[in-house]
């Protein structure tokens, strides 16, 4: 266990901004909206557009799961009028599977905001950024910081990572967060979109969850944590609140043409508008299931699915019929790809055999 009591501010050290950029200039991962250090240092500028897009797509999200969705958004919105004027169900649709559908409503209004109030160009500072829809202190930060170079610490979950060990944080980020914000401020250099830059890929491939490749780390030199012999001590865990679990039912109804009827989720809460199967409320215990059809009711199995909040069990039924409930539609099974089905509804109809 680490001791807290022996933890001296004032002597933290601050990341060499010169070894981490040129450790940047020689290993900066591709990725599809950015814009590498040598075209950068050519004057070449990231396009605003997709580093918001990327960023709120990364939000609790992996680079891999973002890829084809990012390709997807491009290819379909080129440009954020593109986006603006696209329908809200169209963009649900596309980001069904990411999660967090919060999000791809505020990228929306977003959209649209930048449309409206800024005549299509997204603000350039992290200030003005952040009073944009969905747009927080990271996301601001990193956005300025990527497109223009603002000198402001863009602190994410890799770069908390990073400077917990490189500080031997003895408390868990969350306690210390200002210090840590402060080293990495006095750190920002003039390149301070790459170096942002840089910080995220050390925490994503050399001083990452599991694995700390300190031999071949530009803070090495300066890392407490490495000092430790065990940096992977680093951060310390914050204490767990237990999730609380939840049940439901969920009823799949075949109709006999090989269509399933989906309905859309009431306007406000968790998962609001999206598409779903039909079912009973999320409640914290089990109870018998209220089918509303008639008939024989099948029990296709147990899906279990965890948000950020609770876990959830749901029973799966599935019945063959032609009876559509009060609202809803019946979709074609070939075409699920086209409905905003969150995952854990997708989990259902594969469940009962459907996808
Ligand atoms: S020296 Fe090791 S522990 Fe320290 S920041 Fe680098 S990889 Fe992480």
């Amino acid at each position: 266990m680490v001791q807290s009591a022996s933890f001296d501010l004032p002597a933290s050290p601050i990341p060499d901004s010169g070894a981490v950029l040129d450790w940047y200039d020689r290993h900066a991962r591709i990725l599809p909206w950015r814009v590498p250090p040598q075209d950068r240092a050519r004057g070449i500028k990231p396009n605003p557009y997709h580093v918001w897009l990327s960023e709120i797509m990364l939000q609790q999200t992996t680079i891999a799961a973002v890829g084809k969705y990012f390709a997807a958004f491009t290819r379909l919105w080129p440009t954020v009028a593109d986006l603006a004027a696209a329908p809200l169900d169209d963009v649900l649709v596309q980001w069904a599977g990411l999660g967090y559908y919060a999000r791809a409503r505020n990228l929306h209004a977003c959209a649209n905001a930048v449309m409206e109030n800024h005549g299509g160009n997204f603000p350039q500072t992290a200030a003005r950024l952040r009073d944009l829809p969905g747009i927080g202190d990271y996301t601001s930060a990193a956005i300025a910081a990527i497109c223009h170079d603002e000198q402001v610490a863009v602190l994410d979950g890799n770069v908390d990572r990073v400077m917990a060990r490189f500080l031997a944080l003895p408390v868990p980020v969350r306690e210390e967060k200002a210090l840590i914000r402060a080293r990495v401020q006095e750190a920002v250099p003039e390149r301070a979109g790459d170096f942002a830059q840089a910080m995220m890929d050390l925490g994503a491939t050399i001083c990452a969850p599991r694995r700390a490749n300190c031999l071949v780390c530009p803070l090495e030199r300066d890392c407490q944590g490495t000092r430790t012999g065990n940096p992977l001590t680093f951060p310390v865990p914050a204490p767990k609140a237990e999730k609380p679990h939840r049940f439901g039912h969920a009823f799949v109804i075949r109709h006999p043409d090989g269509s399933v009827f989906l309905r859309q989720r009431g306007p406000k809460g968790l998962l609001a508008k999206m598409t779903e199967v039909p079912g009973t409320e999320w409640v914290g215990e089990e109870k018998d299931a209220n089918f509303p059809l008639k008939g024989q009711w099948k029990e296709a199995g147990l899906v279990t699915h965890t948000f950020t909040h609770f876990h959830l069990s749901l029973s799966v039924w599935s019945i063959q019929s032609d009876q559509a409930l009060d609202e809803g539609w019946w979709a074609c099974i070939d075409a699920l790809d086209n409905e905003a089905l969150p995952s854990v509804f997708r989990k259902v109809l594969k469940a009962a055999g459907l996808q």
